[in-house]
């Protein structure tokens, strides 16, 4: 498996992918909104786009679709939920659908509602997971829930699904955020060592040679993974005196979220 991250430049901070068979040279793209530079980008690499897989249905994830249809064929793939929102879908999918790229890789789908309540993430079966996580999990943050989302669902989605992937996993998410969110990691936690020295680091990078993180890094840095720090919770505090003395790791998720939607 071969995975190009393209950073699109626009003012969402998109991130697309081909995810490529190093065999066969067929590449599937993720949320190629940028159609024009996934494109060229298969053209250098000499790789045959014949899948699109939208994370979700929103519109910055979407909007390359039909250009890249045009230009090459693919065949649209998305959550089997998306089906009235996302025109010319071909295939929907469901948890535990294998996506196959090429001769070599194997992309297994997760169905991981929250953000919107028909978002799919790809968890690679590779000796080192890489999960394509769209706009559920981010560097160092989580996905919002303010068009079509239910925050307790992606809590639901953190605390059942991805919880139990393994350290190791590659995050590739749909967005480069990770400057501001560790900006919010300190801001919720300012003791955390982690994250102070990753913004000292990452701050102001070249998102064309963005840092990719792994889920045991994300368990340092990512408040939305760090629901029982003293410090979260004694933060938290300040802000909900009513918080209860050990709250369960759901209040603080949610609480968490809110305060990140008015940050
Ligand atoms: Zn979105």
């Amino acid at each position: 498996m071969i995975v190009k991250q393209i950073w699109t430049g626009n003012n969402y901070r998109n991130f697309n992918y081909l995810i490529a068979c190093g065999e066969t040279g067929e590449a599937l793209a993720v949320d190629p909104l940028d159609h024009e530079k996934c494109l060229k980008a298969a053209r250098e690499e000499g790789w045959t786009i014949t899948q699109i897989l939208n994370t979700h249905e929103h519109r910055d994830h979407t909007g390359g679709n039909e250009p890249m249809v045009r230009s090459t064929g693919a065949r649209i793939l998305a959550h089997k939920n998306a089906k009235d929102k996302i025109p010319g879908m071909a295939q929907g999918l469901g948890a535990g659908d294998v996506v196959k790229v090429g001769r070599t890789v194997e992309l297994e789908v997760l169905d991981t509602p929250g953000h919107t309540m028909s978002h799919v993430c790809l968890l690679s079966h590779t000796d080192q997971p890489a999960l394509f996580c769209g706009d559920t999990l981010f560097n160092a943050g989580a996905g919002n829930c303010h068009s079509g989302g239910h925050p307790g669902e992606l809590y639901k989605t953190f605390s059942e699904q991805l919880a139990r992937l393994p350290a190791s996993t590659l995050i590739y998410p749909g967005h480069d955020y990770i400057e501001n969110n560790l900006r919010f990691t300190l801001n919720r936690e300012p003791d955390n060592g982690q994250a102070k020295r990753m913004l000292d680091r990452l701050a102001g990078q070249d998102p064309n040679a963005a840092y990719v993180s792994t889920l045991a890094v994300e368990r340092e840095i990512n408040t939305f993974l760090r629901l029982t720090s003293p410090t979260v919770i004694a933060k938290l505090r300040e802000v909900f005196p009513n918080l209860p003395e050990n709250p369960d790791p759901r209040t603080v998720f949610l609480k968490l979220r809110e305060l990140r939607n008015n940050w």
